[in-house]
């Protein structure tokens, strides 16, 4: 087995059990270097540092999948697979779940949806990727699923020389589906919809609006297939509208208001959420609850400043348009803007719009994704409800 020796002086991060190997934090490699092959990393000591595999196209040069020297085989993911399954049954989440969330379960780059009896794949990286036959046979084995499908079609992948692709992983099978979540239907579109297709993530926020839009004029911003705006209306609101800029979106989002009865309560609009909150503020057009849920505005550094700009205007346009003690319900997953900061940017929203808040809750992804302390971007979502009112 080829044989990597750390510099001296690396950064804790490999130690606290961080998997990612950076080219630039190795000092000797000992042995040939095959893509996507399996490597031991070793400290400068020499001491054992774990077993991973290597791309030496990709700045991530090894992203270790175990800490053991245990063999890195079919079995191998086999075992890991079924041990993230058991998790997510443990904790309580099996009809829909994130079943494998890359280094949260010690199996970097990989994402697997499970949707029911579906299941969808992202290999994000060449040595996970070199895995896929194990995983799908896996995959096969533990469930029986009724299809599988790979959404590799993401830019990540070039970062690693591998070219963006999609389809089945198993017989054909009509990639149109409907899934449960908290009482309600959704139409999930696995080939065409964004990321696997459904923001699972959200699944536990959404029933976190319960109380809040008993009654309401609900707005909601960025709704993507519609899903909190219907939860909205199940819950009790008078009126919802939501908004996205994709008229897919829209479409999706009108026909799973239909299949949950709630056609009549909830309506959706094409439009550009940050041009139309602006205007509307302008118009004095006023809601009881505002909900927002942006795209990740960034995924450098150098543009987190950016970012921090782009979710201070739409939250304090999205304060603007609300009643005096109505509810902001809002939104981010740019895994580079951690939660304190989240915080404090709502803070300045809330300064700038002339309004007072409150706090109601304030959480993350739901715990199928599981949060590692010292991986950062397993923290990735917030999702906080104030209560906002006029000063
Ligand atoms: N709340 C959704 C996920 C939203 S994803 C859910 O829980 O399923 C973000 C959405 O914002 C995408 O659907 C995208 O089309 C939309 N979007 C991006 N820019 C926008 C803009 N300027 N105005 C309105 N919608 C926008």
């Amino acid at each position: 087995m080829t044989k990597l020796f750390l510099k001296k002086k690396i950064a804790a991060r490999i130690a606290n059990g961080h998997p990612w190997v950076f080219g630039n934090e190795v000092d000797k490699i000992d042995g040939p270097i095959e893509p996507a092959g399996t490597v031991d990393v070793h400290y400068a000591d020499g001491k054992f540092a774990g077993r991973g595999y290597i791309n030496p196209k990709s700045q991530i040069l090894v992203r270790l999948l175990t800490r053991k020297p245990e063999t890195i085989d079919a079995a191998f993911f086999h075992r890991r697979i079924a041990e993230a399954w058991a998790y997510r049954q443990k904790i309580g989440y099996t009809e829909n779940c994130r079943l494998v969330f890359g280094e949260a379960d010690q199996m970097p780059a990989l994402i697997i949806d499970k949707f029911n009896d579906y299941f969808v794949l992202q290999t994000l990286s060449l040595g996970m990727d070199h895995w896929k036959p194990a995983i799908i046979e896996a995959l096969n084995t533990i469930f029986s699923p009724k299809g599988i499908y790979e959404r590799n079609d993401v830019p990540v992948r070039e970062l690693e020389g591998l070219s963006q692709i999609k389809g089945f992983l198993s017989e054909p099978f009509d990639t149109n589906i409907i899934i449960n979540e908290n009482g309600l239907r959704f139409h999930v579109d696995i080939e065409n919809g964004q990321k696997t297709g459904y923001f699972l993530d959200q699944q536990d926020n959404r029933k976190a609006i319960q109380h809040i839009v008993k009654g309401a004029d609900v707005l909601g911003a960025f709704t993507y297939t519609g899903t909190f705006e219907i939860h909205a209306a199940h819950y009790g609101a008078k009126s919802v509208l939501g908004l996205d800029i994709s008229e897919n979106a829209v479409a999706q989002a009108n026909k799973n208001a239909a299949l949950n009865g709630l056609d009549d309560i909830c309506k959706f609009e094409a439009m550009n959420a940050f041009d139309v909150l602006k205007q509307w503020g302008k118009d004095g057009r006023q809601y009881d609850v505002v909900m927002l849920d942006p795209p990740a505005f960034t995924k450098s550094r150098e543009s987190i400043q950016k970012a921090i700009t782009g979710y201070k205007e739409i939250n304090l346009r999205g304060m603007k348009l609300i009643r005096n003690g109505g509810f902001l319900v809002t939104s981010s997953c740019t895994n580079l803007v951690q939660p304190e900061l989240f915080l404090q940017t709502i803070e300045m929203a809330a300064k700038d719009a002339r309004k007072k808040i409150r706090q109601v809750t304030f959480q993350a992804q739901a715990s199928d994704h599981p949060i590692i302390w010292g991986m950062d971007n397993t923290n990735y979502l917030k999702f906080l409800i104030v209560e906002v009112t006029d000063k």
